[in-house]
């Protein structure tokens, strides 16, 4: 089976450091030993609140940001596919075969979605229950074998080897009498790396940076300026003690921890090495430090975002020959799956 990388991106605003940190940096690397398909998931974007992903009008610019990110952080649209989930039904259609393959035991596990859902769990959506469905229905159209994800989504790439697995048990028979041997679904491994795999909220280190939280001051966005994000950083959260020199010592100390975390991954360094340099000091100075790196990285990333998003048609030609390359991949994943499943096609 070919080795390929597939991931994704909610269109739902406010890109951020956790974003490009925990999945970003990663799917730049992994272009130098794989065949990439990198989505814009619009589907996903919809099942949340509509307060959320802003109406029509923000999920279509949201659309071309993500884009805009993708190629500004360095990902090549030429020699791999970029696109958004929309323009290729596969992904609906084999979400709805893995709807039956997949227990309802299974995702009433899921975390995201309790978290998402909140108190007011009757009134989510459909939709958000069926998340990570979808996303096992993304990974598994390419029959993508690594996905590179921030640790959030470990859950959800579990959930998809669970159904690739049951696929495969289910229809056996039928996958063998194809020709396709004993598994026609791999499982796909999921790619969790570096110091930030799960950058948290600069207003509270117990919870994670996140698109979709309304306090703006807990997230460092992509396109933010050098002022706005100078002014977040020195506003985050610290306790009033000294950097420790050791990694240990950030244990019982989230909001440390992740400051240090984040800087070690834009320096591309580990985080005993960033102590090795700060450790015994005060926050402000380190604050300071940090705020001149995050400029130094994110500044030339934001002004290329702004430049690409000026020209939609540009933005919109990528993601239209993305897509016709990503549906013809699709379509021999779907025939194949009609095939095993009984269906009669053309
Ligand atoms: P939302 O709140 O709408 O779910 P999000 O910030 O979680 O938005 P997603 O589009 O759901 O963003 O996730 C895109 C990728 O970014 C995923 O691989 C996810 O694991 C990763 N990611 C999201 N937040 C963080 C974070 N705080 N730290 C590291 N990785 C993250
Ligand atoms: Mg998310």
């Amino acid at each position: 089976m070919v080795e390929r990388v597939f991931s994704g991106v909610q269109p739902t605003g406010n890109l951020h450091l956790g974003n490009y940190l925990g999945a970003i940096v990663n799917f730049v690397k992994l272009q130098q030993t794989y065949n990439c398909l990198y989505c814009v998931v619009d589907l996903h974007a919809i099942t949340q609140g509509v307060d959320v992903w802003g109406g029509p009008a923000e999920l279509a610019r949201n659309t071309r940001e993500v884009t805009a990110a993708f190629v500004a952080s360095g990902i090549d649209p030429n020699k791999h596919i970029v696109f958004n989930q929309s323009q290729v039904p596969g992904h609906a259609e084999l979400t709805w075969i893995f709807n039956c393959v997949a227990r309802v035991g299974w995702l009433s596990r899921m975390t995201q979605f309790k978290e998402k859902a909140g108190k007011d769990r009757e009134n989510a959506s459909v939709g958000l229950y069926d998340y990570p469905v979808l996303m096992a229905a993304d990974i598994l159209l390419y029959r993508a074998t690594h996905v590179p994800v921030g640790e959030d989504q470990k859950q959800h790439l579990e959930l998809s080897r669970d159904i690739a697995q049951k696929f495969n048990n289910d229809f056996g028979a039928s996958i063998h009498a194809h020709g396709y041997g004993d598994a026609f679904f791999p499982q796909p491994e999921p790619i969790i790396q570096g110091p930030a795999t799960r950058v948290m909220s600069l207003r509270d280190g117990t919870k994670k940076m996140s698109k979709s939280e309304p306090s703006d001051y807990s997230r460092i966005n992509l396109t933010d300026d050098a002022d706005a994000i100078a002014q977040k950083i020195r506003k985050a959260k610290t306790d009033p003690e000294p950097l420790p020199s050791e990694e240990k010592g950030l244990e019982p100390r989230p909001e440390a921890d992740n400051l240090v975390g984040i800087y070690a991954a834009l320096k591309g360094a580990s985080k005993a090495q960033v102590l090795s340099e700060f450790g015994g000091g005060q926050f402000s100075a380190f604050k300071g430090a940090l705020v001149d790196l995050a400029v130094a990285k994110l500044g030339p990333i934001g002004a290329e975002m702004k430049r690409l998003t000026q020209d939609p048609v540009y933005i919109d030609s990528i993601l239209a020959v993305g897509s016709a390359r990503a549906q013809a991949i699709a379509a021999e994943t779907m025939k194949a799956v009609k095939d095993i499943v009984g269906f009669v096609r053309r």
